[in-house]
């Protein structure tokens, strides 16, 4: 049974290291919600809302999530009796629909808090929830495999480069953010770098449609140099296209965008629109989803793979439990703190070994990692308490 007792919002920036380049400008760092949880029994959970600051991945935005947490969702969660982490996904669904990200902030909390209430490690109380981690040898893993996703260079001679550093880091997959005119010969270049030495795929989101002849002939062309997978070529709310997109194609269609629940996967599966899905726990709503999705394309052989949202060490620590089951079965985008930022918001920082594998914290109940609220407190510029 939790009950929470007190829960407060803050709003933290975060610098990159590494300043990237969006149509809105340069964005050199990142907004981001944490939320901190706590239940009469003085047991505390943080966690993180994923949203960013513009609405171009998802409607939802930093904005917009605060606003949802702060009028709806944590006072309705407060003083809430919740009997299992699973029931919280219900109980924020009765009065708000939508605004996944926001409710995940909650309700993945819940599960920490779970977690450590029980004395387990997150990874451990998520296996024992997930049908496909309850036969032997199919518990949480230890170590998860770790892929990187590179952004849009201005030459296919800047992508090689990039290709070649994260093969020489360790990391066990490369994924190439790819758009209209700089996709194939961008692609050509990174493969010839790679020469077989790491998987490669590339995530075009959504920016591809099948109306337009030239990105038509771009995908067949992509299609004939052995990527992994293609991740989401059209329109996020188009299952239908993708359907008639991976018939014609050889390589598997990923989608990310496109799955915001379990109903999603029953389309996609019913139309075939895709052969590999990437969960990210915020964009579907929190743990009880991601496990439902996780769990009905192990059923239907569909592998899956835990996507990353620039998430600090806190929601880092909710991806690397969630990786731990047994179908994420291709690396995930769980880069170390030290790709993101000069210095992360947990102790000890999330780290890659030379095998591009990063370390499953099951010897802490919990998240697994310490909370550095002295920073915490440094980089927050707008904090709001709820207390029953
Ligand atoms: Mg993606």
């Amino acid at each position: 049974m939790i009950r929470l007792s007190r829960v407060t919002l803050r709003e933290i920036n975060l610098a990159l290291i590494e300043p990237f380049q969006t149509s809105a400008g340069v964005v050199d760092k990142r907004r981001i919600v944490l939320v901190e949880l706590a239940n009469a029994d003085g047991i505390e959970a943080w966690s993180e809302c994923v949203a960013e600051a513009l609405p171009t991945y998802s409607s939802e935005t930093v904005d917009t999530c605060w606003l949802a947490l702060t009028e709806w969702l944590v006072p309705d969660a407060l003083g809430r009796a919740f009997p299992t982490p699973q029931s919280a996904r219900a109980a924020l669904d009765r009065n708000v629909r939508g605004h996944r990200m926001a409710k995940a902030a909650i309700e993945m909390g819940i599960w920490a808090m779970a977690a450590s209430q029980r004395g387990l490690p997150l990874a451990a109380l998520l296996a024992g929830e997930s049908a496909h981690a309850d036969k032997p040898g199919t518990g949480p893993r230890d170590v998860v495999e770790t892929g990187i996703a590179l952004g849009i260079q201005q030459t296919p001679a800047a992508i090689a480069t990039r290709s070649q550093k994260a093969m020489a880091e360790g990391y066990r997959r490369i994924k190439l953010k790819i758009e209209p005119g700089r996709d194939v010969e961008f692609v050509k270049a990174a493969t010839r770098a790679i020469n077989g030495r790491a998987s490669l795929s590339v995530d075009a989101n959504c920016s591809y449609t099948l109306d337009n002849q030239a990105h038509v002939r771009a995908l067949e062309e992509l299609d004939s140099l052995g990527l992994a997978m293609i991740e989401q070529p059209l329109h996020h709310d188009d299952l239908v296209h993708h359907a008639e997109l991976q018939r014609r194609l050889t390589t598997p269609i990923c989608l990310d965008e496109s799955i915001s629940s379990e109903a999603d996967v029953e389309a996609m599966l019913t139309l075939r629109s895709a052969r590999v899905v990437n969960i990210k726990p915020g964009r579907v709503g929190g743990f009880a989803q991601a496990i439902a999705i996780h769990d009905r394309c192990a059923g239907a052989g569909v592998p899956v793979w835990c996507g990353g949202m620039y998430e600090s060490g806190i929601g880092r620590a909710y991806n690397v439990a969630l990786a731990s089951l047994p179908n994420f079965s291709e690396p995930g985008d769980l880069s170390p703190s030290a790709r993101y930022w000069a210095r992360d918001v947990v102790t000890p920082p999330w780290m890659m070994d030379e095998n591009g594998m990063v370390r499953v914290p099951l010897d802490k109940p919990g998240l697994g990692v310490d909370i550095d609220a002295g920073l915490i407190d440094d980089l927050t510029v707008r904090r709001v308490s709820f207390d029953v």
